[in-house]
């Protein structure tokens, strides 16, 4: 009765706060911003990713923060002022979607801060759209719980094209054909998810349909594999690891160079948040409260969405499945930094630096925004990781938006994973077209000799 409702307005009451404004979605992630943009457009608002940001960006962020501030909020800030400073925009048809979170960095105080900072800048009629799962997502009104299905089905399936793309960029036979397939399967996810279906079992059929023959063009698309390549996991903070402007396209860049690179998806944090909210409830002795409940339902439909969208690419694959359960990553992080004793994204990149270790990666990067306290904890961790796993090469990047001779930095970094390559305990799975091919025995005699 919901849905239908729902489906049949396509436009949220007039009395909703976001009737009648635009809703822009800050861009961490290419990917899943448009794709979360397509979730709210199929609930009846207007909404659409944040575009790219340019030098403008970091430099009208910069004027309107003290520089104490991370850089993903002040690239954040910038590109909100771009959109507010358009000729001919009205303040008040505008909102801004943010997440937030109660961790023990500054992420929670973006939303603050951003409330108070654009009615001082005379933008008091803009709205900042911040659902959270405390407040039952409650700014989506009776469209709460398809929102928060289709935004987890928008990750996932963005999470799965990034993947792709990533494990073939490398390997194109044309250049720039892997980047235009991703474009177009991106498009197509979000046609998928921007409409409204009558049932969740609906959007699911679609989605998947949609997934499948993503898959398929991807498999026909000519490459040629090489695994003489180092295999580069990428950990970090969420932000300025997924967004390519805070990162200086980090990993296009190590490509150039030479590598392939395995990048910490977003459905992975996600899983982390809801572990952490067990754990909390389990000190505060509410283990089998309402809120439990709720949060055990939520997991449990969670896990066969997810489960319903990455079968499709068992094949595909091969050798970069991700760990069944984030428990599997924080048992791996618990000598280091244990998840009781510690909290937040460090955790997470301690834990999935062992893991990628194990899957025969090469070396681990952790991106970072200059300053931000898990990419510092990380960084005093990281040479017992190493010396514990073989030595296998670990480095941090920092990004503020000031310039630095990466080049030079990801080529020193690139020798060491080489070197690594030759002598690691671990040997990576292949993907299966490519175990009898003329490159594969060739690889095979040069490691041997
Ligand atoms: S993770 Fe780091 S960069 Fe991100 S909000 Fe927290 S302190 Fe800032």
């Amino acid at each position: 009765m919901l849905l239908e409702r729902v489906k049949d307005s396509r436009r949220v009451p007039a009395s909703h706060p976001l009737a009648g404004k635009k809703v822009w979605v800050p861009r961490m992630s290419a990917g899943a911003s448009s794709a979360i943009a397509a979730i709210l457009r199929s609930l009846g608002l207007d909404a659409e990713a944040i575009p790219e940001s340019d030098s403008e960006t970091p430099e009208l962020g910069g004027r309107h923060t003290s520089g104490e501030e991370c850089y993903p909020l002040r690239l954040t800030v910038g590109d909100f002022l771009k959109i507010l400073r358009k000729p001919g925009t009205d303040p008040n048809t505008v909102a801004f979607f943010m997440a937030t979170g109660q961790g023990p960095c500054r992420f929670g105080q973006y939303v603050p801060y951003m409330r108070t900072l654009l009615p001082k800048l005379g933008y008091e009629g803009v709205t900042i759209l911040a659902p959270s799962c405390e407040e039952g997502y409650s700014d989506f009104g009776e469209a709460s719980t398809l929102y928060v299905r289709g935004a987890w089905r928008a990750i996932v399936s963005t999470d799965i094209l990034s993947k792709l793309l990533l494990k073939t960029r490398p390997y194109e036979s044309a250049p720039g054909s892997a980047d235009q397939l991703y474009e177009e399967s991106l498009a197509e996810v979000c046609r998928t998810l921007e409409i409204s279906y009558r049932t969740n079992a609906e959007q699911m059929e679609a989605v998947r349909e949609c997934l499948l023959e993503v898959r398929d063009r991807f498999r026909a698309l000519k490459i040629q594999f090489d695994a003489r390549r180092p295999l580069i996991g990428v950990v970090g903070e969420i932000f300025c690891r997924l967004n390519t402007f805070s990162n200086s396209e980090l990993v296009r860049r190590l490509e150039e160079f030479g590598a392939e690179v395995w990048l910490n998806d977003i459905s992975e944090w996600i899983w982390y948040v809801n572990d952490d909210q067990f754990r909390r409830m389990q000190l505060q002795g509410k283990s089998f409260s309402l809120e439990a409940l709720g949060a055990h339902l939520r997991n449990h439909f969670q896990r066969k969405d997810e489960h319903a969208l990455v079968s499709l690419f068992k094949e595909d694959f091969l050798g970069y499945e991700e760990p069944e359960d984030i428990r599997e990553i924080l048992a791996f992080a618990e000598p280091y930094l244990p998840p009781l004793g510690a909290n937040g994204e460090m955790v997470v990149n301690v834990g999935k630096t062992v893991y990628f270790a194990k899957k025969g990666a090469d070396g681990v990067i952790d991106i970072s925004p200059f300053t931000c306290m898990n990419g510092i904890v990380g960084e005093a961790i990281y040479p017992r990781v190493s010396r514990e796993n073989s030595g296998i090469p670990i480095r941090n990047f920092y990004f503020d938006g000031t310039q630095s001779d990466l080049e030079r930095d990801i080529g020193i970094f690139l020798e060491l994973a080489r070197s690594y390559n030759r002598n690691k305990p671990y040997s990576r799975q292949l993907p299966r077209s490519y175990r009898d091919t003329r490159l594969a025995r060739a690889a095979a005699a040069q490691s041997s000799g």
